[in-house]
């Protein structure tokens, strides 16, 4: 697929690709592979390099030592008379026009050249290749920006067995069958080549050997150097959906979906889905439901920090936001969290962006949209109106959600999610019983609590237990209540205003069949009739 992209472009002379990879070797192997192909690029290409040190070079023909001048260097690309493809592997250096005054020329060069490239009498086509993308506003034009794609589930594969082949008879046993190699590539996915092998032979020299065991230390390493990013996390979760109390017309949306990325769905014909969007009161669940979404249909999934993004500390923007799109695809089928989404993308086109908000914005929606690689997007916000209305047009997500206070069936459920996970011995409980009766009395003294705040009631009671060496009782369950001003009765005006704007975009999270009577649940303290009301669409899946 990137094979006959890139082939395409250099056939159809883009005088100038920039790709961003930190993988040189891997890239210019399958580069050399391609222009000497003619089956895929008619007309056969000579491949030059250019970098700092050597400056030009091609296999047979060294240019006079002038060359590490990137200057130079484009004069002599000038002059080179057959077919060519020339790399240039450190001209990024030259492109920031902040740090390097020099680089004016170089930009104003580039854009030059692009003519006689394009008409010149030998096909000729410049690649750019950088581990981060850096490209001048004058050249975005000029350039096209490619994307490198990492390692296939076969190159892993292929650089496993190089791995099992150098060691073979040495010092390292290996006791792999074809399952174990396929779990630990698999682990192994979204690693660069070389990273890929540093985890193997991590897990190799400790113990000695290597086997099926080791996934973890691959899966460990894999989220270490994905955290490397700044922006991307790994994440390993224990929970489940039951550790999701209520919010059942999602769960059962998403039930529905569990492995629609197979091939069985191929039979019906479904397209894999491409993502939702969960928004709604703080501390309802969203993240909890992102997190149990990757155990329910068992998949791998990345968190990223949108927020981060654009915080100018970890690289650029741009970059950062299409190594998460490779990573993600890379270990495809795959979720992609992209956590408080608006505070990335909200104020789009505004006096105050410079552009790159705008454009990552336009790079995520395309990829959103047309991805053909099943990476599921869960976003979530909590402030949606200042998200930008192209994002929530019908297509880019399958579906909205909102997830609105509990009502007292969900915190009956969110009880006894937290009552289960914390009360593991009888000394605790002793002779209080966690009855259907006890959870009922429990879900009416908190009516309007988010379920965060039911999980600090919780937390509270037991505290009251253990700093007396006693067993847990319902007075101080009563007592934590008592202390709590929930979020709904300080910020009634915004869960208000949320709940006015899920009614006509977002589809209800909650089931309300089993529940009328609690959907009436107001916010606390207002009494008109969208305080009454709860957000979203009720529609049953
Ligand atoms: P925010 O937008 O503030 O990040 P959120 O909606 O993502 O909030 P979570 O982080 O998912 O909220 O919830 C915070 C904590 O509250 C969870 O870790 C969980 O312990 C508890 N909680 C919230 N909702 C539920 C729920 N429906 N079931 C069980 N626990 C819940």
């Amino acid at each position: 697929m990137f094979d006959t992209y890139l082939a395409n472009l250099l056939r159809a002379r883009f005088a100038i690709l920039y790709v961003s990879t930190w993988e040189e070797n891997r890239f210019l192997e399958k580069l050399r592979n391609i222009v000497s192909n003619p089956k895929l690029i008619n007309t056969v290409r000579k491949v030059y390099i250019w970098s700092q040190t050597d400056g030009l070079v091609s296999e047979e023909k060294t240019f006079d030592s002038k060359t590490t001048d990137p200057f130079d260097a484009l004069n002599a690309v000038r002059k080179i008379s057959e077919p060519a493809v020339v790399v240039f592997k450190d001209l990024h250096l030259f492109l920031k026009t902040t740090q390097n005054p020099k680089s004016y020329d170089i930009v104003r060069k580039l854009r030059d050249i692009v003519p006689e490239l394009k008409n010149g009498e030998h096909i000729k086509n410049i690649i750019i290749l950088s581990p981060n993308l850096c490209l001048p506003d004058e050249l975005r034009t000029d350039v096209t920006v490619l994307d490198f794609p990492l390692p296939t589930k076969e190159e892993i594969e292929a650089n496993l067995n190089q791995f099992i082949e150098d060691n073979r008879g040495g010092k390292i046993t290996i006791d792999l069958n074809e399952t174990g190699k396929e779990k630990l590539v698999q682990a192994a996915l979204g690693l660069t080549l070389s990273e890929a092998e540093n985890a193997f032979a991590r897990a190799a020299v400790e113990g000695n050997k290597l086997d099926e065991g080791d996934v973890k230390i691959i899966l460990e390493e894999k989220r270490q150097i994905i955290k490397k990013t700044g922006v991307l996390e790994y994440i390993n979760t224990d929970l489940n959906i039951d550790d999701v109390g209520g919010l059942d017309n999602l769960k059962k949306w998403l039930q529905k979906r569990n492995n629609s990325w197979l091939d069985e769905a191929k039979e019906y014909s479904l397209p894999a889905p491409k993502g939702i969007l969960l928004t709604g009161v703080p501390g309802c669940g969203k993240s909890l439901t992102a997190k149990a979404i990757s155990a329910l249909w068992q998949l791998p999934l990345l968190r990223l920090d949108v927020g981060k993004l654009f915080g100018g500390l970890v690289g650029s923007s741009e970059q950062n936001m299409r190594t998460a799109i490779q990573t993600a695809e890379a270990i495809a089928p795959s979720l992609l969290w992209v956590d408080e989404i608006e505070k990335g993308f909200s104020g789009i086109g505004s006096s105050g962006d410079s552009g790159t908000a705008t454009r990552m914005f336009g790079t995520f929606l395309t990829w959103i949209q047309e991805k053909e690689k099943p990476v599921f997007v869960i976003a979530t916000a909590n402030n949606i109106a200042s998200l930008p209305p192209e994002l929530l047009r019908k297509g880019r997500f399958d579906e909205i959600f909102f997830v609105d206070l509990p009502t007292a069936a969900e915190r009956k459920e969110i009880f006894k999610v937290h009552l289960r996970k914390r009360i593991k011995s009888k000394k605790v409980l002793g002779d209080t019983k966690i009855s259907g009766a006890f959870l009922a009395e429990l879900a009416e003294m908190t009516e309007g609590f988010i379920g965060a705040e039911i999980e600090q009631i919780v937390i509270a009671a037991l505290f009251e237990a253990f700093s007396e060496q006693r067993t847990v009782q319902r007075e101080d369950f009563v007592k934590a209540v008592r202390n709590t001003v929930p979020l709904s009765v300080t910020q009634a005006e915004q869960i208000i205003a949320l709940r006015q704007w899920a009614n006509q975009r977002a589809v209800a999270a909650t089931a309300y069949n089993t529940d009328e009577q609690d959907s009436q649940n107001p916010v606390a303290g207002e009494d008109d009739d969208l305080s009454k009301q709860r957000g979203g669409r009720r529609i049953d899946f």
